[in-house]
């Protein structure tokens, strides 16, 4: 039988806490259904993604302190490494679950495992494909090919490959790049996960990063180092001038606790302590300024979030509650934007002319006729409704593998703090106060983190698009 060389998996890098890039020193053929990794294997899998080519190094630069932000599971990861090594094959997890979704400008693969469990991916050029590999000692689903249909991603193959590598191959329907992958822990119902999120490229893009995948393969090495990323002139100067202004609202505070639990834990000190973890996160990306509408147990009028948001210029406004629903068995989380339909309280708010050419400041129009500043308040409302819904679109998205969220997590109601009409506004419920299990959740710190972190991602997301 005739040995075929597949590209390399060697854009996996440990990630380490200085940042710098370490090149990748392995390299993966599968030869007869058996992976061969040479010396360095313990290098092999664990990581952080590293792109060579250096649009995409940009890119992954701009998502590197997001990744940090995954960095603790991938330590976690990094040991279950370590300890798998050491005991062998044997003691590997196994895939229970693939999952694959597209669209026609985005894709999800969700891999779920039984533990946390090292990954890697290639750009396969012909066919046009993307394959990921898991560190895993088998399947507990059936091998074979399967379609998908609509979207960027026509079908997928799932296929063990050797004895500790099981492999997704996602074939396109047009050039993507993976955007973002991570290792999700177990938690609550669901088992560890890896989740690859992908978005569309170049053709050129992708067909050079397969023949630079090709060719790391043939080489054997791996000896490219990639090109640090500070290098790009001005990068970092660009990036803080045009940082987007976060407000985080806690719902409630003071004399308004909001909902509570039968022990007496109040909404107002969980939607806070989320809201301190969200943006100790989104600041630690370097790419955000984010602002709390109150930091501390204080109240605040609804008006006045509005209005810091307004005044602020606030690029997203983002309000947290954990509220309490009739039914008990209603649980899980949930991101709201404002009904379309509800227009009277934003028309209170835009009563006096002088808000509305205030609002238009930036427009230019020195003697903008009322009928004309109407139509344009209005024009703005509505890419202010889109650009809420996109925000709330990628958010849910980002929540969906990582914590429980409702059967229709993205939903519209008139929240009164939603109604800023030049600032994408939208409400997140954490979950509800009235399930015993939600409520055992929204007080864990390990959940907060891990829906906070979720939604970091899926701010950046947003941002990022
Ligand atoms: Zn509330």
């Amino acid at each position: 039988m005739k040995c075929r060389l597949m590209p390399a998996i060697d854009r996996f890098e440990t990630f380490s806490p200085a940042s710098s890039f370490a090149p990748g020193s392995s390299s993966v053929k599968h030869c007869h259904g058996q992976a061969e990794i040479n010396e360095s294997e313990n290098k092999s899998f664990v990581g952080v993604v590293v792109m060579k080519d250096a649009r995409n190094m940009l890119r992954i630069f701009n998502l590197l302190p997001l990744l940090a932000l995954v960095l603790g599971l991938m330590l976690v990861s990094a040991r279950a490494q370590e300890a798998g090594n050491a005991a062998g094959v044997a003691e590997l997890p196994e895939v229970l679950a693939v999952r694959v979704s597209s669209t026609d400008v985005r894709a999800r693969l969700v891999v779920d495992l039984e533990e946390v469990s090292a990954f890697s991916f290639v750009s396969l050029a012909d066919p046009m494909a993307i394959a990921v590999d898991v560190r895993v000692k088998g399947l507990k689903i059936e091998e074979g090919g399967f379609p998908v249909g609509d979207g960027m991603i026509s079908s997928y193959n799932l296929e063990q490959l050797g004895a500790d590598r099981v492999r997704t191959t996602l074939f396109l329907s047009a050039p993507m790049q993976v955007q973002q992958a991570y290792v999700l822990e177990p938690f609550d119902e669901q088992p560890a996960r890896l989740v690859v999120d992908l978005i569309a490229e170049t053709p050129q893009a992708f067909f050079e990063r397969a023949a630079q995948d090709l060719a790391n393969t043939e080489k054997g090495g791996g000896e490219t180092a990639p090109e640090h990323p500070s290098s790009e002139p001005g990068t970092t100067l660009v990036a803080a001038e045009t940082r987007p202004l976060i407000l985080i609202d806690p719902g409630h505070g003071g004399n308004d606790g909001g909902a509570e639990t039968p022990n007496g834990i109040q909404e107002k000190t969980i939607t806070l302590a989320f809201a301190r973890k969200l943006q100790e996160l989104l600041i630690a990306t370097g790419r955000f300024d984010v602002a709390l509408s109150r930091d501390g147990d204080r109240f605040v009028l609804l008006e006045q979030r509005v209005q810091l948001a307004r005044d602020n210029k606030a690029d997203l406004f983002i309000s947290i509650h954990a509220d309490t629903f009739e039914d008990p068995a209603i649980r899980g989380a949930s991101v709201y934007t404002r009904d379309e339909q509800a227009t009277d309280v934003l028309d209170k708010v835009l009563a006096e002319q002088e808000n509305k050419v205030d609002l238009l400041a930036g427009y230019e129009l020195p003697e903008a006729e009322p009928a004309v500043v109407n139509i344009l308040v209005d024009l703005m409302r509505r890419e202010m409704r889109r650009q809420s819904f996109i925000a709330a679109s990628f958010i849910v998205d980002q929540l969906k593998p990582s914590v429980r969220v409702r059967r229709f997590p993205l939903r519209r109601a008139d929240f009164f703090v939603l109604q800023s009409p030049d600032v994408p506004s939208i409400l997140l419920e954490l979950g509800f106060l009235s399930n015993a299990a939600d409520a055992e959740n929204l007080i864990s710190p390990r959940w907060r983190d891990r829906a906070a972190e979720a939604v970091a991602r899926g701010i950046a997301q947003y941002f990022g698009q």
